[in-house]
């Protein structure tokens, strides 16, 4: 059974909501390791395909 990758984004300046496909997003720009929750996390830059406005995503980091 294939596992969707698609991460629901909302854009903070209009409000777009789009999918980003994790697969695709490549190297995150930084990597958290320690937060409130002590759970490593991913920050992403994205950006919006209707208002090109930047967008940061946080994603917790996956154990693999
Ligand atoms: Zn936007």
């Amino acid at each position: 059974m294939a596992q969707s990758q698609h991460q629901p984004v909302e854009c903070h300046r209009c409000g777009h909501n789009w999918e980003v496909d994790l697969s695709k997003l490549g190297k995150p720009n930084k990597v958290i390791f320690k937060n409130e929750t002590n759970l490593p996390k991913e920050t992403f830059s994205l950006k919006c395909p209707n208002c090109h406005t930047l967008n940061m995503l946080d994603l917790p980091l996956k154990e693999k």
